[in-house]
């Protein structure tokens, strides 16, 4: 059996965050990665500027083949039935389209620690002073025993379900799903990331670039026909957009953990085990879940770092750690926050600002009836009953976080 001082699950992005700063700190550190690397990851990569300056700080400037084409994205444009399109540059400029099958190869290796991969964890024993770490390479079960865990292993964690088994039937689920489309004719510019504000197509919709083809993305609940919701956002597009497109080549989807930081209930580990990234629930609002698994992942290898030199349980070092990183996405959904502040990394507020006074007022009303929306799936009141609290009540309760 392996003995190190940390063991990680999951080499993406928020893995390499915490692998940094654990291998900085002279703590040998091993990361566990299921797929064979580099593996492909279901993305977008449209970085945000926050995202992109911690990876220029923490592992310096990337290489060519870490982008996709358009290699830089300018912003958001956001589309409502109305017809009134918002394109919103991002602050500081451009950030790269980051492929994400290489970024995270790039970042994982840059971080100095040693990759396991094809080898999945599969459960985890905490013995108080030490965790023993259970994982099949290649079929094969391997043991490794570890000081600390750190979960970086996305929104379907084995980690979280080794330590909590009922959370995955305690928070809301949603499904995405995207195609790859040939162009015949596309109107929207490529220089942005597309989402629509349309109750008639679905709760996110999405549309971007990518080499050379056009990416056309729904989310839908269980249960939903994924052809027929995408069916329909194309016929849209091309009826009130004039974007044409040839039939699909491609298609691939995944379950997403939707809502842990619109209600504020993120899950953070317990005992030696501590959860990071999107399986702790980071995730912006839109779907930007880079940026913030970057950071909840470097504290979370600082969380353990801490622990170490002042004699303290870990848990307690990342709860307080980490408290910014909450404050930071939470706010992404609050409705008070958008209006009179800037929570977001592209400007809506001026972009709003911008539009003549009759468009404002139909934006304005194109999102309220958006929101409503959320009223029709079994989480939606809670969802939107919280998200209408909390800047009534204020606060960032550490009793809602697991
Ligand atoms: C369609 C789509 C579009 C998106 N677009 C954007 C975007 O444009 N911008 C943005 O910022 N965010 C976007 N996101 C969100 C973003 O991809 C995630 O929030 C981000 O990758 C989370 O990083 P992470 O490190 O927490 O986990 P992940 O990137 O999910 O990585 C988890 C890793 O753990 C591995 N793993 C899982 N289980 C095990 C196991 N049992 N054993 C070993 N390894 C395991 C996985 O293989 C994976 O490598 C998008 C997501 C989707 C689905």
């Amino acid at each position: 059996m392996r003995s190190v001082d940390v063991v990680i699950v999951g080499a993406s992005l928020s893995a390499a965050a915490a692998a940094k700063r654990l291998v900085d700190a002279g703590l040998e550190t091993i990361v566990l990665e299921r797929k064979e690397l580099p593996r492909h990851k279901i993305c977008s990569g449209i970085l945000s500027p926050r995202g992109h300056r911690f990876l220029l700080e923490n592992f310096g400037p990337l290489p060519p083949e870490a982008l996709h084409q358009p290699t830089s994205c300018r912003g958001v444009t956001f589309h409502f039935p109305s017809m009134v399109s918002m394109p919103m540059d991002f602050f500081g400029g451009s950030t790269p389209h980051l492929h994400r099958k290489y970024s995270d190869y790039w970042a994982i290796k840059r971080s100095g620690a040693e990759v396991h991969d094809r080898t999945s964890f599969s459960g985890l024993e905490d013995r108080g002073d030490h965790v023993l770490v259970n994982a099949r390479k290649n079929g094969e079960p391997v043991e490794y025993r570890a000081r600390q865990v750190i979960g970086a292993d996305g929104p379907s964690s084995l980690v979280i379900r080794a330590i909590y088994p009922d959370y995955p039937q305690s928070i809301p689920w949603f499904f995405v799903g995207q195609k790859f489309h040939d162009i015949i004719a596309c109107p929207l510019s490529p220089d942005y990331f597309h989402f629509w504000f349309h109750p008639g197509l679905g709760h996110y919709t999405w549309s971007h670039a990518r080499d050379g083809r056009q990416i056309v993305g729904v989310g839908f609940k269980r249960g939903d026909n994924f052809a027929k919701k995408h069916e329909n956002v194309v016929n849209y597009l091309e009826e009130k957009h004039g974007v044409r497109l040839h039939p699909h080549t491609e298609d691939e989807g995944c379950g997403e953990n939707f809502g842990p930081s619109l209600i504020n209930r993120y899950v953070f580990g317990k005992g030696n085990v501590l959860i990071t990234g999107q399986a702790a629930g980071f995730l912006n609002m839109i779907g930007e879940g880079m940026s913030c698994a970057l950071h909840s992942g470097a504290i979370s290898g600082e969380a353990v770092v801490e622990a170490r030199l002042r004699n303290r349980p870990v848990q307690e070092m990342y709860r307080r750690m980490i408290a910014s990183e909450v404050r930071r996405t939470t706010d992404q959904w609050n409705p008070l926050k958008i209006a009179f502040e800037r929570p977001h990394e592209a400007d809506f507020p001026a972009a709003l600002m911008a539009l003549g006074w009759r468009d404002r007022a139909r934006v304005l009303r194109d999102l309220w009836r958006f929101i409503v929306l959320y009223k029709e799936f079994k989480w939606g009141r809670q969802i939107f009953g919280a998200a209408m609290q909390r800047p009534l009540i204020g606060g960032y309760s550490m009793q809602r976080w697991l």
